[in-house]
C-alpha cells in the first residue's frame, strides 16, 4: 500500500481534543488506502519545560543526559496518539527512535540522522498495522544512547521516515496554514505561498523561519521528497497549504519569495588585531573549536597593522567566544585590545531564486532600510538571499518595510 508521512507539532497535539482532532485526519487518508507514519512533536511547551529542568539543575549539563530528559516529551504524546487511534478502530501501535530504529550520529542535542532501516516498520504493516505513530525528535547513538535532533527537528524525523519509507508525500501539520511570504505574526500582509522551491524554504528555514527546521528542508531536496505544509485546524483539501517542491515546478515567481528574520543574533568585534597571514584562520580556528557557529564575517581596513575582526553568532554562544578569545590572548596565540559583544542586534534577510538574473535587489533593500533611518551593522550575500544585521529594536519595521517595498502581499 502507499505510504504517507503526516506530522503534528507542537499546537497541533497540544491537548487531548487536539490529539483526536489529529487523529481523525488520520483516519480520512488511512480510509483512503494509506499506510501512514504519524511522526509527532511534544505537547507545546513540553520541551522548553524539560531543557528549563535541566538547565536549572546543570546549566553546563551533559549532553546525554539532556537527550534522556528532553526527548521525553516525544514519547507521550507517540503513546496518547496510538491509544486515540486504537479507540477509533485503527491498528495503530507507538515506536519510540530506538525501536524503529532511527540511527543517528553521537552529535548530542543537535544529531543526524544517519539511516532509518524500514524493515520493522514495513513488517509490521504487512502484519495489519495500518498507523506507525513514531516520537519525532529523536534517535539513537551507535553507542545506544538517546539523541536529540535540535529543535524542531520533528520536521527532519518526518522528512527522513518520508524518505526511508518512499512515501507519496510528507505532510506537515501545524498552526499556520502554510509557509508565508514571512512570518504572519510579524507582517499582518504576509500572503500564503501556493508552492516555494526548495532552495527558497532552505534559505528562508536557515534565516529564521521556524516554520520548518533546515535540515528537514535539505533532505527533502536530496530526496525529492514533495513536502507540504498546511493547517491542523482548518478542513483539508488537496489544495491546501503550501507545498515546497523543486523549482521546475514553479510556474512563475516574484524575484523576492519571502523574508525572513532572526531576533537571536549578536555580534562580536575583536578590536586591534594584527593584521598578518593567519589571523583570521587562528581566530574563527578558536571560536569554531569553542562550538561557537559564526555566521557573519567582516574585517576592517587596516591601520598601522592592526585591524579590527568583527563577525556575528547565536545570542547564546555569546559566553564560549569571550571564554575562546580570552584563552587564547592568554596563551598567546592571538593579541588583541577588547572584544565587544552587541547582543541587541536582529539578522533581516530577503530571499528568491529571481536574484539570480535580476540586478539591483540589494540596492533597493538598503534604501529601504535607509528611509525607514535603520543603520545597517554588517551585510552578507548569497547568490539567493541578503543579509544584514541591525538594531534588534527594528525587526518588525524592517520586516514590513521591506515586505510592502518588494510587493510581496501581491503575486507577479
Ligand atoms: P510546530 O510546533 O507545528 O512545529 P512551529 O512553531 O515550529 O510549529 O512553526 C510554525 C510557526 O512558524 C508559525 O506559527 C509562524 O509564526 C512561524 N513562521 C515563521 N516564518 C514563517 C513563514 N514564512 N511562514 C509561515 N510561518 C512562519
Ligand atoms: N519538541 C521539539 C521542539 O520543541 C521538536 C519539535 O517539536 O519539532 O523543538
Ligand atoms: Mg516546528
Amino acid at each position: 500500500m502507499p505510504v504517507l508521512v503526516m506530522k503534528f507539532g507542537g499546537t497541533s497535539v497540544a491537548t487531548l481534543d487536539r490529539i483526536r482532532r489529529a487523529a481523525k485526519r488520520v483516519s480520512v487518508e488511512v480510509a483512503k488506502g494509506y499506510d501512514v507514519i504519524v511522526i509527532v512533536s511534544a505537547m507545546s511547551g513540553k520541551t522548553n519545560e524539560l531543557v528549563g529542568w535541566v538547565t536549572e539543575i546543570s546549566p553546563m549539563y551533559d549532553a546525554r543526559e539532556y537527550d534522556a530528559v528532553v526527548s521525553s516529551g516525544e514519547n507521550i504524546t507517540a503513546g496518547l496518539m496510538a491509544l486515540t487511534l486504537q479507540e477509533m478502530e485503527i491498528p495503530a501501535r507507538s515506536w519510540q527512535g530506538w525501536q524503529v530504529p532511527v540511527l543517528t550520529n553521537s552529535a548530542h542535542s543537535s544529531a543526524r540522522i544517519e539511516e532509518i532501516p524500514s524493515v520493522n516498520i514495513a513488517a509490521k504493516f504487512a502484519e495489519g498495522m495500518r498507523v506507525a505513530v513514531v516520537s519525532g525528535f529523536q534517535g539513537v547513538s551507535p553507542e545506544k544512547r538517546i539523541t536529540t535532533l535540535g529543535r524542531g527537528g520533528s520536521d527532519t524525523t518526518a522528512v527522513a521516515f518520508a524518505a526511508a519509507l518512499k512515501a507519496e508525500r510528507c505532510d506537515i501539520y501545524t498552526d499556520v496554514d502554510g509557509v508565508y511570504t514571512t512570518d504572519p505574526r510579524v507582517s499582518p500582509k504576509a500572503r500564503k505561498l501556493e508552492k516555494i522551491a526548495y532552495e527558497e524554504m532552505l534559505e528562508l528555514a536557515s534565516l529564521g523561519a521556524k516554520v520548518l527546521q533546515t535540515r528537514s528542508v535539505e533532505l527533502a531536496m536530496r530526496f525529492n521528497v514533495p513536502l507540504r505544509v498546511l493547517s491542523s485546524f482548518e478542513e483539508p483539501n488537496d489544495q491546501a497549504g503550501t507545498l515546497v517542491c523543486a523549482e521546475e515546478d514553479i510556474m512563475e515567481s516574484n524575484v523576492v519569495a519571502g523574508v525572513a528574520f532572526s531576533r537571536d543574533e549578536a555580534k562580536m568585534t575583536l578590536v586591534s588585531v594584527a593584521d598578518r597571514p593567519g589571523i583570521a584562520a587562528t581566530i574563527f580556528t578558536g571560536l569554531s573549536e569553542a562550538g561557537v557557529n559564526v555566521d557573519m564575517i567582516v574585517q576592517n581596513i587596516a591601520e598601522e597593522g592592526r585591524t579590527d575582526m568583527t563577525w556575528s553568532c547565536p545570542t547564546d554562544q555569546v559566553t564560549r567566544a569571550e571564554k575562546a578569545m580570552s584563552d587564547a590572548k592568554d596563551s598567546g596565540v592571538i593579541n588583541y585590545h577588547e572584544l565587544i559583544a552587541d547582543k541587541d542586534v536582529a539578522k533581516v534577510s530577503v530571499v528568491g531564486i529571481g536574484m539570480r538574473s535580476h540586478t539591483g535587489v540589494a540596492a533597493k533593500m538598503f534604501r529601504v532600510l535607509s528611509a525607514e533611518g535603520i543603520n545597517i551593522r554588517v551585510i552578507t550575500t548569497s547568490e539567493i538571499k541578503i543579509s544584514v544585521l541591525i538594531d534588534r529594536k527594528y525587526v518588525e519595521l524592517a520586516v514590513q518595510a521591506l515586505h510592502d517595498s518588494f510587493d510581496l502581499d501581491k503575486t507577479s
